[in-house]
């Protein structure tokens, strides 16, 4: 036991976890210290029509609700945990922020959850897809299920960070497809960040194109302001 100590020292001493926020040195498992985990910006909306991400989403397509936990600033707190959570093989990001979310909301009312699709070739690189970790806490949390046999990516596009909405309308209007699954009953699309709305509106109105009475309800790690 005391080996295993000294050994646990020595490498927290050559490599010690470090605040993916703020580089402090931390001891727990967890991917920030304690003053950048109480000082997250957390958006306090509801799953509802009155927040940024639905009025970013209702004049793209027809959705029920929206709901985005942080606000997402260039080089903010958030834009920190969305990368590592995609890039840098830190799935207990969403983990993490999936318990954030079960504070203040109940999901348990939904039909269930369907993750944004990445394409295979993306998955495969990053281990997963960035936000099954945080959309498969809260299935389980409130025991519904999550479907990702129904909305497939059948395209891989470049990243799509840099391009205006109507640029990237166009280059993802044709990258996703729907399997042959079929779903009726109130559903909520998930995906870690809603900036232009580009990538969520083109599910939902795919999703509305074979399905017209789909109620559909969106929720976001992250909503860009
Ligand atoms: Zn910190």
């Amino acid at each position: 036991m005391e080996i295993l100590a000294i050994g646990r020292s020595l490498f927290d001493l050559f490599f010690p976890m470090r605040c993916l926020n703020c580089d402090s040195v931390i001891s727990q498992e967890n991917p920030l210290c304690v003053f950048c985990a109480t000082d997250l910006p957390f958006t306090h909306w509801n799953l509802d029509k009155n927040n940024l991400a639905y009025y970013k989403l209702k004049l793209l397509c027809k959705l029920n609700s929206a709901h985005s936990l942080l606000f997402f600033r260039h080089e903010n707190v958030t834009q920190k945990l969305l990368h590592n959570l995609k890039y840098e093989n830190h799935p207990e990001i969403g983990i993490l922020l999936a318990e954030k979310t079960t504070q203040d909301l109940d999901l348990s009312h939904f039909d269930g959850i369907i993750p944004v699709p990445i394409h295979a070739k993306k998955r495969k690189k990053r281990g997963y897809n960035q936000i099954v970790p945080y959309a498969k806490s809260l299935s389980e949390k409130f025991e519904i299920p999550l479907i990702e046999d129904f909305l497939v990516r059948i395209e891989n596009n470049p990243s799509q960070v840099f391009k205006n909405r109507e640029s990237r309308l166009t280059s993802i209007q044709n990258a996703f497809s729907l399997t042959e699954k079929e779903l009726e009953g109130h559903y909520i699309l998930m995906d870690d960040v809603l900036t232009t709305g580009a990538t969520l509106s083109i599910c939902i109105n795919l999703i509305h194109s074979k399905y017209p009475e789909m109620k559909l309800s969106v929720m976001t790690i992250a909503c860009g302001v």
